[in-house]
């Protein structure tokens, strides 16, 4: 972390910041007393109060002290990353900015799967954009595709065409997978000479990212590339929540409550629930924490057995025995090692993973037929309605707030760096150390162990 401003800081920046434009006089944080409540954008400056963030300011990682290594959650502090156990930086507006706004082309992009919340940060970030006084905003199509794909125009960004879009789910944008090598998206910034570079997706897009940043040092470019996570698994190391998240946990409880009702309202009856969560079980885990319907939850980073006197086919069968009916919420990656590995990947090179809800369905419908017990057995797979809702008022609130920071972050003139919140404050992390692996929930944690006590299930090993 000591070095983060040398890695993260655009060239040049000591020369620059003495003489840095002042924040343009319709930008200021000191929005607390319009004057004129007519004239849109045009504050009076109460002198005595500053608010801008210190580049010296610090957010904690870790904020409690546990006094033994054996206490519950303890485990959960990365012993590898010892970094983890400092700071970071706080985002939000400098005094001093690093661009002239009537300078900056900024370029929006979302790439990966759809996420709820999508549209909501791409109207924050041209909000924001525009109230620093940039003109020149635009959104690349399809992902980085967009970047070298002749036939994607770039789309004008302004504060008209961004207006209503957080009112729907999807990206306004539009998404992809695959696509050029980091030295045609680097020719391709440097042709439409974009100098600020808003990058929305997952884990693979941030890898894009940092190596579009680091593509820029090394030609020496002064372009600022930002990223905002977009990973409705909420599964990046150190940060609280991503967005999306919320929304799915929400939206998951419906599926769940669905599966619930035909479960009861059949004979013998079992519903099974697939969430996302290809190697991280935050939201089966959060879902049916939340929903208080789930009597199984398994998740990636938890090892089952189906079968055997200890599987989860024979727990099916005694919990029909005890109450009637069951639901199970499985997460997309949990038990892979009991599918078939096809091998086959998608085209950014993810692993296609086999469906552990069509699995649990089949095997389950066989054991009953085989024992002669009658099982009644519906499968529910939400997954693409839930990645393409809008997203909900806390996601919503996140969302924003993350991309003024983002906003703030290309303008502090930090570059290769992605926004997030952290321990309830919003923060500035180096990009390679949190896409190094995905966050997981740890097994031991407090809160998987409240799961497993809100549904009763057993081990199943
Ligand atoms: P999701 O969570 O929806 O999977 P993602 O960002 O991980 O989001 P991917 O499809 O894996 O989605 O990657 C998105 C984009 O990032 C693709 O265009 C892909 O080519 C690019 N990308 C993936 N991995 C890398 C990498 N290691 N280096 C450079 N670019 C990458
Ligand atoms: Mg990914």
């Amino acid at each position: 972390q000591q070095d983060f401003e040398s890695r993260f800081r655009l060239p040049h920046i000591t020369d620059i910041f003495p003489d840095s434009p002042p924040i343009p006089s319709t930008f200021c944080l000191k929005m607390r007393t319009p004057i004129g409540k007519d004239i849109p954008g045009h504050y009076s400056l109460d002198e005595e109060w500053h608010g801008y963030i210190n580049n010296n300011d610090r957010v904690l990682l870790k904020t409690i002290n546990y006094s033994s290594p054996k206490s519950a959650g303890a485990e959960c502090i990365d012993p590898n990353c010892t970094w983890v156990e400092q700071w970071v930086h706080r985002a939000g507006p400098r005094e001093k900015i690093y661009y002239k706004p009537e300078e900056v082309k900024a370029a929006i992009v979302t790439c990966g799967g759809l996420c709820p919340g999508l549209n909501d940060v791409i109207r924050q970030i041209v909000i924001t954009l525009e109230i620093y006084g940039v003109k020149k905003i635009v959104g690349i199509p399809f992902g980085y595709r967009g970047f070298s794909d002749k036939e994607l125009i770039e789309v004008p960004l302004s504060r008209k065409v961004v207006q209503n879009i957080h009112l729907s789910g999807g990206s306004l944008l539009g998404v992809s997978r695959g696509g050029p090598g980091v030295n045609d998206i680097v020719d391709s910034l440097e042709e439409r000479g974009i100098n600020m570079l808003f990058v929305l997706g997952g884990n693979g897009t941030h890898a894009g990212a940092n190596a579009i940043h680091s593509e820029c040092c090394k030609r020496r470019l002064k372009v600022s590339v930002i990223g905002v996570p977009k990973t409705i698994d909420n599964d990046i190391l150190l940060m609280d929540k991503t967005f999306g998240f919320d929304t799915a946990v929400e939206e998951a409880q419906r599926a769940i409550n669905s599966a619930y009702i035909e479960a009861h309202s059949a004979y013998h009856g079992i519903g099974v629930v697939k969430l996302m969560g290809r190697s991280s079980g935050f939201i089966a885990m959060q879902a049916s924490l939340s929903s208080g319907q789930v009597d199984v939850c398994l998740i990636p980073e938890v090892p089952f057995n189906s079968h055997g006197p200890h599987g989860i086919l024979r727990h099916l069968q005694y919990l029909l025995e005890m109450k009637g009916s069951a639901v199970v919420c499985v997460a997309e990656g949990a038990g892979q090692n009991l599918l078939q590995n096809t091998n086959a990947k998608d085209a950014s090179g993810n692993i296609v993973f086999g469906d552990i809800g069509v699995y649990i369905q089949q095997e389950t419908k066989k054991y009953f037929k085989e024992i002669g017990v009658h099982a009644d057995v519906k499968y529910i797979d939400p997954t693409y309605m839930i990645r393409a809702c809008r997203a909900n008022a806390s996601d919503g609130i996140l969302c924003t707030v993350l991309g003024q920071n983002a906003v703030h972050g290309a303008f502090a003139g930090y570059s290769g760096i992605t926004v997030g919140l952290c321990n309830t404050h919003y923060a500035y992390f180096p990009i390679p150390e949190v896409i190094s692996h995905p966050r997981l929930v740890d097994p031991n944690s407090r809160m998987w162990h409240r799961c497993l006590t809100s549904t009763g299930q057993p081990d199943f090993i």
